[in-house]
């Protein structure tokens, strides 16, 4: 009995085991050959390669900030094959050499800044030129904005001596257009009663503390860093006009008078001064499909850049070359070239 219950059970296991080798070795030559017939592939879309890219905006209530973001949407919505990140920053003077530095794609700077930097001019480049930098399109103006401090006496630029003053933020536009007026002015950070470097937000709390008398702010009308400011304390903006607005339209290309309106924030009277433009500049080596892409969906949807603030609405095409300081990427060159414009 209990040796045919061995039989048994070696029978069981061969016949397992003679089928797991019926599986296992059950090789392609076992099949038989069927020739597959040729088919086309159906075409399927495949989803584009997404490019990501970063862009050095500004401030954060500044105008660069609000005005990327709407860019940034812009690539999430219409744009397939780009997304874009937004970094704030000091702005113009620091985006200028992290564009050099090829830790930024893009960035927001000033015309005048972008133009020092690619030429390696002035205290902020001498000697470090900027030669990566390549222009994709204008956006609009932004005035030399020095907010003062209601009874602080500050008629012109030349009655900042002695006082304490918050010159931009390190490694902004406004710091370098800060010196340049001072200068024009006759005076030096030496002659100030204190020269700070504060962030934006920082410099308008510091003015409205009584901590700084003025606060110099190259930006857009109706920054909110400005425009809160002007809410919560009682403040003005200095005239930069006569022989200082002269020399330094003189004496810096990119320089040009303008009127800041009465109502551009709460209860600060109209004010004349000098603006530069803001403007968009990438590094050379990015693809030239990639920036005409970019363009042509920043164009196509330039409603939301008006929408995202007041300035947004200066952004347009036929003002899009004027004041360009350095030279256009192959990509930009395409768009505006198939726009009739280059
Ligand atoms: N124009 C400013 C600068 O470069 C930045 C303004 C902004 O962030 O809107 O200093």
């Amino acid at each position: 009995m209990k040796k045919s219950k061995n039989v048994f059970v070696f029978m069981i296991l061969a016949v397992f085991v003679v089928s797991l080798f019926a599986i296992v070795g059950c090789d392609e030559a076992a099949e038989p050959e069927i020739d597959e017939p040729e088919v086309d592939e159906p075409e399927v879309d495949e989803p584009a390669a997404v490019t990501r890219i970063n862009m050095g905006a500004g401030w954060v209530t500044g105008v660069y900030y609000p005005l990327a973001g709407a860019m940034s949407r812009i690539a999430h919505t219409s744009i397939d094959n780009i997304s874009l990140t937004v970094e704030s920053s000091g702005a113009s003077a620091v985006n200028s050499r992290m564009i050099g530095s090829g830790d930024l794609d893009m960035a927001i700077v000033q015309n005048d800044v972008a133009y020092y930097a690619y030429l390696g001019e002035g205290e902020a480049f001498e000697g470090n030129p900027i030669e990566n930098m390549r222009g994709m399109f204008v956006l609009y103006p932004e005035p030399v904005q020095i907010v003062a401090a209601a009874g602080s006496g500050i008629e012109s630029p030349a009655d900042l001596a002695g006082k304490n003053v918050a010159l931009g933020p390190l490694g902004s536009g406004a710091e370098v257009n800060a010196l340049q007026v001072l200068e024009a002015a006759g005076l030096t950070e030496g002659d100030l009663g204190s020269a700070e470097r504060l962030e934006a937000g920082e410099a308008a709390d510091f003015l409205r503390d009584g901590r700084v008398d003025a606060a110099f702010f190259t930006v857009g009308i109706g920054a909110s860093v400005i425009d809160e400011l002007s809410v919560m304390a009682d403040i003005y903006l200095v005239n930069i006009v006569g022989d200082i607005a002269e020399s330094l339209i003189d004496n810096y290309p990119f320089y040009a008078s303008v009127t800041i309106p009465g109502d551009a924030y709460s209860d600060v009277p109209e004010a004349d001064t000098i603006a530069v433009l803001s403007m968009i500049v990438c590094r050379e080596d990015l693809d030239a499909d990639l920036i005409y892409d970019f363009m042509s969906g920043i164009f196509d949807n330039i409603d939301t850049i008006h929408g995202a603030h007041d300035v947004g609405h200066l952004v347009t095409l036929d003002t899009a070359l004027d004041g360009m300081s350095v030279p256009l990427h192959p990509g930009a060159e395409r768009f505006f070239e198939e726009k009739g414009m280059n």
